[in-house]
């Protein structure tokens, strides 16, 4: 692989780790509250509702960690692994778990259950959260994504819209780390949005809810909007709502298509120092 296809799978998952840590302080506010109290959130102010120390992470980066040790660990992909790693990490009590994340690794180690039955109040963001790991493990092969990212939502999220936004976010991936453009990017969320009409995102509705067609449309606008890597995290995790989790998926999509020299230092300096050794340990090795 090249150094530039590798900058840009480093970037990937550090991007992931800074939107997440960026924008979980501001989690749950509405853009005005932000505003009034940070102007423009740029810096990693720690605190909100978690209390977090500034550079925490949360979930969103936790079990996309998980995922990645699943498949380092062994030999390559296998789900039981990944939600054994899941299961280690719920006894561990983190400050934040999803419900619906809660449920699937409970009935994992309740009941060995890989597979959360078909649900209607499963379109939540968690299982579009924890993708990088997965587009990065399945780079250069589209089949190989597809059945590892819905494999890795069911054990906890089973809902058509957000196995498409999970696969379609993976394809986003592998686009923006061989190089390809905005514009090439974009018509992958075209086809999206020519099977499932609510993916698109013109014009926003400035939603960025837990729900994944929100978080999905929210992640879209900024990302062919802004320009640089900065910018598009920037603007995303300031219009609040589930502003961690739209933080670390457009974290993920933004240091993959600017690559990893685009984050700012200053982020990654105040980066959760055991977080960042163990994406630097992991995030290459996911190619291996
Ligand atoms: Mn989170
Ligand atoms: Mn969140």
């Amino acid at each position: 692989m090249s150094d530039d296809t590798l900058s840009r799978i480093r970037g990937a998952f550090f991007g992931m780790a800074v939107g997440d840590a960026l924008g979980a302080p501001v989690e749950f506010m509405m853009p005005g509250e932000i505003k009034a109290r940070h102007g423009i959130l740029r810096e990693m102010t720690g605190g909100g509702w978690l209390r977090l120390k500034p550079g925490q992470v949360t979930d969103d980066t936790d079990m996309s960690l998980c995922i990645a040790r699943g498949i380092c660990a062994g030999n390559g992909w296998d789900i039981t692994r990944i939600a054994t790693e899941f299961a280690s990490w719920l006894k561990t009590r983190p400050i934040d778990v999803g419900d619906t994340c809660r449920r699937g690794i409970r009935n994992f180690m309740l009941h060995g259950q890989l597979e959360t039955p078909p649900n209607e109040w499963d379109a939540g963001n968690g299982a579009l959260m924890r993708m990088v790991p997965v587009a990065i493990y399945t780079v250069s092969d589209d089949a190989l994504l597809h059945r590892c990212a819905i494999e890795q939502a069911h054990l906890t999220h089973n809902h058509p819209l957000s196995d498409a936004a999970c696969v379609c976010y993976g394809k986003m991936l592998h686009l923006a780390i061989s190089g390809a453009s905005r514009n090439r990017i974009r018509r992958e969320v075209n086809l999206l949005a020519e099977e499932f009409p609510n993916f698109n995102f013109e014009p926003y509705k400035g939603l960025a809810t837990g729900y994944v067609v929100d978080t999905f449309q929210t992640v879209c606008h900024y990302f062919f909007r802004a320009k640089g890597f900065e910018e598009c995290v920037v603007a995303t995790v300031n219009q609040g709502g589930d502003a961690d989790t739209t933080g670390a998926i457009i974290g993920g999509l933004a240091g993959a298509y600017y690559g990893f020299e685009s984050i700012p230092g200053r982020w990654l300096k105040k980066l959760d120092r055991s977080v960042a050794k163990e994406i630097e340990d992991l995030a290459l090795s996911l190619v291996k």
